[in-house]
């Protein structure tokens, strides 16, 4: 069996933002000061980098748990906690994450921009930002928001132009080899390639392009078990396949049945994969007759397929066939991305939801994390949204337990970094 990872589930968790600080200015001959009880600092992100030097998720086998540090508190004369660290993961480029609930769709990491993935709480105000001419002496800050915490999925999805597909031993990890820089292992016998290796081909012309020889298909794919479907996630976006046949037949193999049956098992697995335009590599040439080859080429050539002997030993007919996948490559439309879906639109409006209310200096402060969600989305300038406030409020039994603890109008309520006056 391979022992190429190319899934793992993990789980990630961005810092908490830091506490405000409860201070007041001390001065010469002044009892006690205004307030200045400095913010938290922010928690740190979780984020996600592309490292071109990564071709498994091994790794993320061993260690599941990856948690960004938490802010620090404030403190006294103003000062800020420090925001702690980014937490960044390193990921193989290509690497898809989704959401292990719900299947969503979260980040494509196949670009150089590093991806945020759980965003770190806010610090929380410091009594410096409670003072107001009814109440000079706040003695009261804020906790800092908690970090997203959410376990992801992630799955490799390589970036290449072209995927070599083929039985094992047939010499894929052998062609790449001479027609890139790429140093696959060879060697006689299948499964030899436990990962996937990605070459840059170039041409004379300047252009180039990236071929991916694929591991993974699996021990008794000859006896016809069936291929592992594992391998077939990594030729997911390429553009084009090259479909390296044995065309001496060596091992007792018949090279029209075994296109034949890699081609039923990527219309299995994907029929849109099946679709992808295929160029045959009939290899070790030097293996086998004229009268063979003709006869393997009108048999494609008889359907539309390219057809290209080489001996990828000795680098023999492989120029001709780079410059048809190039040229191939230039009518096809670029490497697929991804595109993150949007997190469904909950409704919190519906029915009670937890949270908690704590009453400091005639200060109703309220603390929910699913209430940071719906604060980003509302905008204080529409009236729509405000309504939509108002009743996430009402039905949440907010409104109830700041009635309950005696809030007044013209009282402040605060949530997070929002403060508002309440009117009944
Ligand atoms: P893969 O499993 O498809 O990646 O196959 P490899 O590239 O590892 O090659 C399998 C075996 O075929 C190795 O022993 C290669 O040396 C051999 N091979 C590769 N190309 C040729 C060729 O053109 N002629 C002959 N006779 N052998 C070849
Ligand atoms: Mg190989």
């Amino acid at each position: 069996m391979s022992m190429f990872v190319d899934t793992a589930t993990i789980l990630v968790k961005a810092g908490d933002g830091g506490r405000g600080a409860v201070s007041f200015r001390r001065e010469k001959y002044v009892a006690s000061g205004g307030p200045d009880g400095g913010d938290g600092g922010k928690g740190g992100d979780v984020v996600l980098i592309a490292d071109d030097n990564l071709s498994t998720l091994a790794d993320f086998r061993y260690k599941r748990k990856y948690e960004a540090q938490n802010g620090a508190p404030g403190a006294g004369a103003r000062k800020y906690g420090k925001s702690a660290p980014d937490l960044t993961i390193r990921v193989p480029r290509g690497t898809v994450v989704r959401e292990a609930a719900s299947g969503r769709l979260i980040a494509d990491v196949s670009d150089d921009a590093p991806v945020v993935i759980a965003k770190g709480g806010k610090g929380g105000w410091g009594n410096v930002h409670f003072a107001t001419p009814t109440r000079q002496t706040p003695r009261f800050a804020k906790n800092g928001a908690p970090g997203e915490s959410l376990e992801v999925r992630l799955e490799l999805k390589l970036l290449a132009d072209v995927g070599l597909i083929g039985f094992p031993n047939v010499g894929k990890s052998t062609l790449l080899s001479v027609v890139s820089m790429a140093r696959p292992k060879i060697a006689n016998y299948p499964f030899t390639t436990l990962t996937p290796v990605l070459g840059v081909v170039r041409l004379q012309e300047g252009t180039s392009f990236v071929m991916a020889d694929i591991p993974g298909l699996i021990e008794g794919a000859g006896e016809g078990v069936g291929l592992g479907h594992e391998f077939l996630r990594h030729v997911d976006r390429c553009r084009m396949l090259v479909h390296v046949i044995d065309a001496s037949g060596s091992e007792g193999r018949d090279p029209l049945e075994d296109f034949a049956a890699i081609n039923r098992e990527l219309a299995v697995f994907d029929p849109a994969l099946a679709e992808r335009p295929q160029i045959v590599a009939a290899n070790k040439c030097d293996l086998t007759d004229e009268e063979t080859l003709a006869r393997l080429r009108a048999h494609f050539e008889g359907q539309g397929i390219p057809f290209f002997p080489i001996m990828a030993a000795i680098a023999e007919g492989t120029d001709d066939l780079i410059r048809a996948v190039a040229a191939k490559l230039s009518t096809l439309e670029p490497i697929r991305r991804y595109e993150p879906e949007p997190a469904p639109v909950e409704d919190f409006s519906a029915g009670k939801r937890d949270f908690t209310l704590t009453v400091e200096d005639g200060v109703y402060i309220i603390e929910a994390p699913w209430l940071l969600k719906i604060m980003e989305t509302i905008d204080p300038d529409a009236y729509d949204s405000l309504q939509y406030f108002q009743r996430v409020l009402r039905q949440s039994g907010i409104i109830d337990a700041l009635e309950d603890a005696g809030i007044e109008k013209g009282d402040t309520v605060s949530i997070y970094d929002v403060e508002f006056d309440y009117v009944p």
